[in-house]
This record gives structure tokens, C-alpha cells and sequence, in this order.
């Protein structure tokens, strides 16, 4: 949602929620943990009162565990905490679970799965950042498919079947098939797919979902 024309948000709502969108993904950023400010608890309470469409709240804070319960989570929303803003990442996905969201546990292109490993079968899924986290607009590092197809192997062999693999950053129109056939199957999307300016909002929305159904077949 740091994506959408902020003007224009209670169109881009209707068309959401028109064309089946799951979730609003708000990315929630304290200029510590990532080096930029974004969207707060005001915002969400503002989305609520607009659309009944769930939030995934995507937290990019040192020491999350006392302020997930500032965005007043709800069953049915998703709430993610970085492997690297705390020193007790079970604690703060029970901390996530206990407001009766779903958890994930997310993390930066440069650490490794074995962040999660131990956590996995205590979480709904993972989110595999692909880009830095802090701005939009930025390309996606290599070696994005690989890791992709690593955590899906890794959760298959826990027997984690439901294990969801969401992943963020620079999605685009070009590398979505790539990304959905690699095993990820909540995508987060930006100004590099339905928020492509160069579009309008519900055309970008229907090119997105045709190339994503793509990868997923
Ligand atoms: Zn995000």
C-alpha cells in the first residue's frame, strides 16, 4: 500500500476487492531497522474503516514483540517480523500468533534460511525479501529463484504442506512467471507491477493475475 496514490485509495480499494485480492500488504518501516519511515498504525485503522480485505503487516522495526498488538491484528490479517530485528524471533511469532493472525517470520536477501529453520514449524509461512528492504523501485538480486526453491524443499521435508512462501521486493511483470514456478505463492506487489504507473490501476491488476496463474500452473 506505500505504492498506491494515496488519493485515489478508495478506487484502488474497489478494484482490490472487484479482481479478488487477498491481502493489503503494509509495509511498516521505523528509520532504525530500515533506513526510511512508512506506514503506521493510523493508516491501518484508516484501511479498516474502507475495505474488510485483511491486512499483512509487514514489520520492518527493531523489537517488534510490544508493538504488534499496536496494529490491533485480527484473524484473518497476516503479520511478518524480520529474523534480524530481534534477538528472539519465537518470541515475537508467538507474540504475532497470540493476536490470532497468522505469523511469518521474514528475512533480508543476505541471511540465510537457517535463520527460520528452527522456527518453521511455529510459523504460517516465510517472507523472502528480494530486494533491501527500505524503498520501492529497487531491482531484484540474483539468486532469488534458488532460494526460493531452497525454503520450499526445506519446508517439504519437514512435511510443512501448508507452508506459505511470500516474497517482496520488485516484482514485475517480467520475472513473476519465474518467481511463482520457483514456489512462491504469495506475491507482494508494487510500482513494478500493479502500481505501474505507466498503466491503468485495473489493467495492471489483470496483467499481473494472467502472467502470476502463469507460474502457478
Ligand atoms: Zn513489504
Amino acid at each position: 500500500m506505500m505504492c498506491a496514490d494515496i488519493s485515489a485509495l478508495a478506487e484502488t480499494l474497489a478494484l482490490f476487492e472487484k479482481h479478488g485480492i487477498d491481502y493489503l500488504h503494509i509495509d511498516v518501516m521505523d528509520g532504525v531497522f530500515v533506513p526510511n519511515i512508512m506506514l503506521g498504525t493510523d493508516f491501518c485503522r484508516r484501511l479498516r474503516g474502507m475495505t474488510d480485505i485483511p491486512l499483512d503487516i509487514h514489520l520492518m522495526i527493531v523489537e517488534p514483540e510490544p508493538k504488534i498488538a499496536w496494529f490491533e491484528p485480527r484473524p484473518g490479517d497476516c503479520v511478518t517480523v524480520h529474523a534480524e530485528s530481534t534477538k528472539h524471533l519465537h518470541r515475537a511469532v508467538q507474540a504475532a500468533k497470540a493476536t490470532g493472525a497468522k505469523a511469518f517470520a521474514a528475512l533480508n536477501p543476505a541471511t540465510p534460511l537457517s535463520a527460520i529453520e528452527y522456527v518453521m514449524e511455529d510459523i504460517d509461512g516465510a517472507l523472502l525479501m528480494l530486494v533491501n528492504p527500505g524503498y520501492a523501485g529497487q531491482k531484484l538480486l540474483p539468486g532469488t529463484p534458488r532460494k526460493i526453491g531452497e525454503l520450499r524443499a526445506l519446508a517439504d521435508s519437514k512435511g510443512l504442506a501448508g507452508f506459505g512462501i511470500q516474497v517482496d521486493g520488485n516484482i514485475s511483470f517480467d520475472n513473476i512467471e519465474a518467481i511463482t514456478g520457483a514456489g512462491a505463492d504469495f506475491l507482494v506487489l508494487g510500482s513494478s507491477s500493479v502500481f505501474d504507473r505507466g498503466l491503468p490501476l485495473e489493467e495492471a491488476i489483470l496483467r499481473t493475475i494472467e502472467k502470476a496463474s502463469k507460474g502457478f500452473a
